[in-house]
């Protein structure tokens, strides 16, 4: 069967009720969603990622009211959290109402919920007061989908409607905070930075570190494109180059500057100055640095404020993937 890309919310929202995986756009990348109180749609979502059973999803809803409905003891940092960021790139951890499916949860006494902003998603989730859930559509630890393009060559016929919005806004991953602990926890770092969470809550949030313990899902290798990423340092840029090996000289640079070519064979893309621009374009870079066929991309590091540093985030996870190969 055929992969169908349509703008037809009322043909996702009959798709969705028959039970079956579709992807949906959202504001940060494109989703997988199913009925979340449909284990046969659920079923289908990890069947067509490749995804663990013991990686949860995040449920979409329409609003604060039907997301709180799947959270127990909703602390108040939680409702401001909502009040201020939602709908938007921000998913809260509560502990889970009896009702909210163990699949969706992975076993978990825990939810993930979000309020999405995308116009086309919001309306679909209006004939889904249970929500739908969703993590991001594209197969396991690749990189994530911010077209509808990109989930057709990435899921291929796995998948039987893609509802297309257009390109997502915000290009990577929603900021995770676990409101299940005091003071909140940050689990991924997304387009809502820390900084602005602080001056919300009025005092620091807690971060993992290395040793703390990772958000299910949040393994150390992810959003990985086929060639092998490294990172650098503006300020190391060119000594970088400088260092390669012969047989690393065939390489991509992603930076605001270009390097100085030797003899290598360089090629030069810049990255925006702007943080939120470098967000909406990062896995665009990864999938167009794959089609050229690059064997290596070498991307300079954003300052680690702000998004940068979720930027930073699905860098080195995509450089952690290069390691391991
Ligand atoms: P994705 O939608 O592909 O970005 O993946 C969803 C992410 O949400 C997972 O990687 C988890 O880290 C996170 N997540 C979902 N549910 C929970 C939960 N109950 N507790 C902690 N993290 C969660
Ligand atoms: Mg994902």
């Amino acid at each position: 069967m055929a992969t169908q890309i349509t703008t037809s919310v009322a043909e996702a929202a009959a798709a969705l009720q028959a039970g079956q995986a579709v992807a949906i756009p959202t504001e940060t990348v494109y989703g997988l969603a199913g009925d979340a109180t449909n284990e046969q749609a659920l079923a289908a979502i990890f069947e067509i990622k490749g995804r663990p059973r013991n990686h949860p999803l995040i449920v979409h809803c329409v609003d604060a009211v039907s997301a709180f409905r799947l959270g127990r003891d909703v602390p108040h940092v939680a409702r401001n959290l909502a009040a201020r960021f939602w709908p938007g790139p921000l998913t809260l951890v509560l502990y889970k109402q009896p009702q909210v499916s163990a699949t969706v949860t992975a076993g978990q006494g825990t939810v993930a919920v979000r309020v999405p902003s995308h116009p086309l998603t919001r309306q679909l989730l209006e004939q889904f007061p249970a929500g739908l859930a969703a993590p991001s559509a594209n197969r396991y630890t690749k990189v994530s989908p911010t077209t509808a393009q990109h989930v057709a060559h990435d899921l291929g016929e796995r998948v039987s409607l893609i509802l297309d919005g257009g390109p997502c806004e915000i290009g990577i991953e929603s900021t995770i905070i676990d409101c299940t602990q005091d003071p909140p926890v940050l689990l991924r770092a997304g387009y809502v930075t820390v900084e602005e969470i602080e001056a919300l809550l009025g005092h620091p949030l807690m971060m993992l570190n290395a040793a703390g313990t990772l958000s299910p899902g949040q393994q150390a290798i992810h959003y990985a494109p086929k060639a092998q990423v490294f990172l650098t340092e503006l300020v190391e840029l060119q000594r970088t180059v400088d260092r390669l090996t012969a047989a690393e000289r065939t390489l991509l640079v992603i930076s605001p500057v270009a390097p100085i070519a030797r003899g290598e064979q360089l090629t030069w893309w810049r990255i925006p100055e702007d943080h939120a621009e470098f967000a909406r374009r990062i896995y665009g870079f990864m999938r167009e640095a794959d089609a050229a066929g690059f064997p290596r991309v070498l991307i300079v590091r954003p300052e680690s404020i702000g998004i940068g540093r979720a930027i930073i985030d699905r860098l080195e996870k995509a450089a952690n993937a290069a390691e391991a190969r």
